[in-house]
């Protein structure tokens, strides 16, 4: 059954989407709310919010389900009541303008692309709340990543997989245990519609396995002008287990890893062929799509009659690997009993041994000890790989050293591309409306450009205090209402649900911590000393409150120890109304805190955090970062645009790096952060910290984009693998 034909009131219709050409005021809405364009653009979402404040919170602001409760009648009624129309036609207009529009940067930039589009591969996409199909940083960035190639104008496709049940939702037991609870997806209520292929016909694909063919279906959601496929195996003709196959992110055993890596490398290579789409260069997001070398290493011995090792340079010429992370459980690994299971039969159209197959997933190709790992086969069919910090470059070199054991670890050719932000879909609305007031008229359109962002030194201090000071009453309505909500399910007294009504105070400094509970993120750093935190929150002038939230993955049981041991602060009375646990981090929570925090705590064990993320999107809300020297900030700290926790330096044994960064987290708070915050001039400025802000500001947001990450993935990248120019990636 067409899951679009089974949509409710109003039959959201695909071609109403794709022609654009909607008379109604409903068929308006329905078209915005078909293009994920809509959820980086405020006047759009605030407009979908005014029809039903309510039902949008409730519904994890997803439009189209929003719109599935109207018909056209009660929806033009209540834009009647709200003066809507103006603002619907207004946005709508937009939206072509946009889709139409002049692709400005790419237009001059991308060459020969143009014809030829980058194939972008990547395991999650986390685009918005509602799109429920990714876990945390890598999707997040791979949402950003398409988000500013639209915006550039930059030729390409991406290729992921649809999750029905997405990633998990959490929320703590009584006991402050990580429960997980996967939740269907109204395929009906996402801006999907099946994919069709140059005939019109719904493209679906076939993989064969040594165990019997795995089929997947083929969806097309549109970010701005990027398409974005997803292939799903919940077919007919798939085995009701395979059917599931792709029901849940990161979820199930190495079997089905790498299944579901072969369906998107593999799977997706197909798909774009069935699609018509002939890409000029291949980006794989990190090693779980590296399969899709093989594919096309296949397609081109079909097509153009290449021998295996024409064919293996041939792509690796076309290929852009990107890795992720030096933290070993990040590289899929698989015995060679499952890669012939599942490559077997496209080994035998390789014309390759299954040794010759293992051999390019391991370091030593003839060491049949080695599993095969996802990250080697990126590397060695590649010409281009890149880290994402200049740190993380340093360290996948030396890590990496012994693939090329000839060469110096300064010559093993590994480049960085730091990671960046899509700055329109972190940036708050408040923020955005200071900017407007005080930088030039088409700053939206430069924001790579450093001398847009000094206007924030001429910002009156007052103004963008005010402006921070409302965002974080916002984040602390948002705090006490979900809190308050978490103590009603577990059935807590109406004291506590009172207090938690009354939790946090916006006028005490307030840290914020939200990422994935890994180990090595450490958020028990600052916890380390119980009762000189106790001592610090309940200062009689100068207190200090925290907020966390966060996810440990389900196999991950010393993550949820931790989240355990912060949840059950609350129980101390100590903690009371100073430290909050929000349940089930996303997007729209990380949007919250990154929006609305004095300052974003970050405490890896270095050097583990590759880049890191949200700090780059507090940037540009004007909250100060409080982090080690990892990742991103190892290159972005410049002892005047945040605050630095340790050297720069880890022990070799990590107990003392440990005890080393937590003292260390003590003397910044004490020394730095506390008395920076506190100090008041007589209007009740804090003068040195604004001034703190607006280097951020203007030293970071325009470095840490990810249209500036685009641009150098273009250039050091895409051009190059496509044959538009013969440079290596020399990125360091
Ligand atoms: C940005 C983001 C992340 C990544 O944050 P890190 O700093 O890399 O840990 C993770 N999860 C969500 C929901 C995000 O929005």
């Amino acid at each position: 059954m067409s899951q679009i034909e089974a949509a409710p009131t109003g039959a959201i219709q695909t071609s109403v989407v794709a022609g654009l050409s909607a008379d109604t005021l409903y068929d308006k809405c329905v078209a915005l709310a078909r293009n994920l364009w809509w959820s980086w653009h405020p006047e759009v979402i605030n407009l979908f919010r005014d029809l039903d404040p309510i039902r949008w919170r409730q519904l994890d602001h997803n439009p189209i389900a929003l719109l599935s409760e109207f018909t056209p009648e009660r929806l033009e009624m209540r834009a009647a009541e709200l003066v809507l129309y103006s603002r619907i036609n207004y946005a709508y207009r937009r939206l072509k303008e946009y889709l139409a529009g002049p692709r400005l940067w790419g237009k001059t930039h991308t060459g020969v692309l143009g014809s030829k589009p980058v194939a972008y591969f990547s395991l999650e996409f986390g685009v918005h709340e509602s799109v429920p199909i990714y876990s945390g940083g890598l999707g997040v960035l791979s949402g950003d990543h398409i988000k500013s190639a639209s915006a550039l104008g930059v030729p390409l496709v991406a290729v992921g997989l649809f999750y029905d049940q997405g990633y998990f939702k959490q929320h703590l037991d009584d006991d402050g245990w990580q429960q997980e609870e996967y939740i269907d997806t109204k395929v009906e209520n996402l801006p999907m519609e099946p994919a069709r292929g140059p005939k019109g016909d719904p493209v679906t694909v076939e993989i064969d396995t040594r165990t019997g063919k795995l089929l997947a279906k083929v969806w097309l959601m549109r970010v701005g002008r990027v398409r974005l496929y997803l292939l799903d195996c919940d077919v007919p003709s798939n085995s009701p287990e395979d059917r599931e196959l792709t029901s849940r992110l990161y979820g199930g055993d190495n079997r089905t890893r790498i299944r579901q890596e072969l369906v998107v490398g593999v799977g997706g290579v197909c798909a774009l062929r069935e699609l018509g789409i002939i890409p000029g260069a291949f980006h794989l997001n990190e090693g779980h799509c590296g399969f899709a070398t093989l594919e096309a290493i296949r397609v081109r011995m079909k097509d153009d009659g290449m021998t295996f090792d024409d064919a293996l340079r041939h792509v690796a010429q076309h290929t852009v690997f990107t890795t992720h992370t030096p933290v070993p459980a990040g590289h899929d690994r698989f015995d060679a009993g499952l890669m012939e299971e599942h490559l077997g039969p496209l080994r035998d159209e390789l014309g390759i041994s299954a040794e010759q197959l293992m051999g390019l997933g391991r370091v030593e190709p003839q060491n049949n000890q080695e599993t095969f790992c996802m990250t080697v086969l990126g590397l060695k069919l590649s010409r281009r790989a890149n880290a994402v910090s200049n740190l993380h470059g340093h360290i996948s070199r030396r890590m990496w050293a012994h693939l090329w054991p000839w060469r110096v670890e300064e010559e093993i050719p590994i480049g960085h591309i730091t990671n960046g932000v899509h700055i329109y879909s972190w940036l708050a609305w408040q923020m955005q409306q200071l900017y407007e007031r005080h930088f030039p008229a088409d700053w939206m359109q430069r924001v790579g450009e450093p001398e847009i962002w000094q206007g924030i030194h001429d910002v009156d201090s007052g103004e963008l205090w005010e402006t921070h000071y409302a965002l974080k009453n916002l984040l602390l309505a948002f705090v006490r209402r979900r809190v308050s909500r978490q103590c009603r399910r577990r059935g807590e007294s109406d004291e506590a649900v009172e207090a938690a009504r009354n939790m946090l105070d916006p006028n005490i400094l307030t840290l914020g911590f939200g990422r994935r509970f890994a180990t090595y993120k450490r958020a028990d750093l600052i916890l380390r000393d119980l009762d000189w935190l106790a001592r610090m929150a309940n200062d009689p002038d100068r207190p200090v409150q925290i907020v966390f939230a966060g996810k440990a993955h389900p196999a991950d049981e010393p993550g949820k120890q931790l989240i355990q041991r912060i949840a059950n602060l609350r129980h101390d009375p100590r903690f009371a109304g100073r430290i909050a646990f929000v349940e089930d981090y996303d997007i729209n929570v990380c949007r919250h805190l990154i929006q609305g925090v004095d300052a974003w705590l970050n405490t890896p064990q270095r050097p583990l955090e590759a880049s890191g993320t949200s700090g780059q999107k507090a940037v540009l809300n004007g909250v100060l970062n409080l982090s080690v020297l990892d990742g991103w900030w190892a290159e972005a700290y410049d002892g005047s645009n945040g605050f630095a926790i340790g050297q720069g330096t880890q022990h070799v044994d990590d107990r003392l790096t440990d005890a080393r960064d937590a003292a260390d987290l003590q003397r910044v708070l004490l020394d730095e952060v506390i008395p920076l915050y506190y100090d008041r001039d007589i209007d009740g400025l804090p003068h040195l910290w604004i001034k703190r802000m607006k280097n951020s500001i203007s030293s970071l947001a325009w470095r840490f984009s990810a249209h500036r990450m685009v641009a150098d993935y273009v250039q050091h990248g895409y051009l190059p693998a496509s044959g538009g120019l013969s440079c290596d990636m020399s990125v360091r």
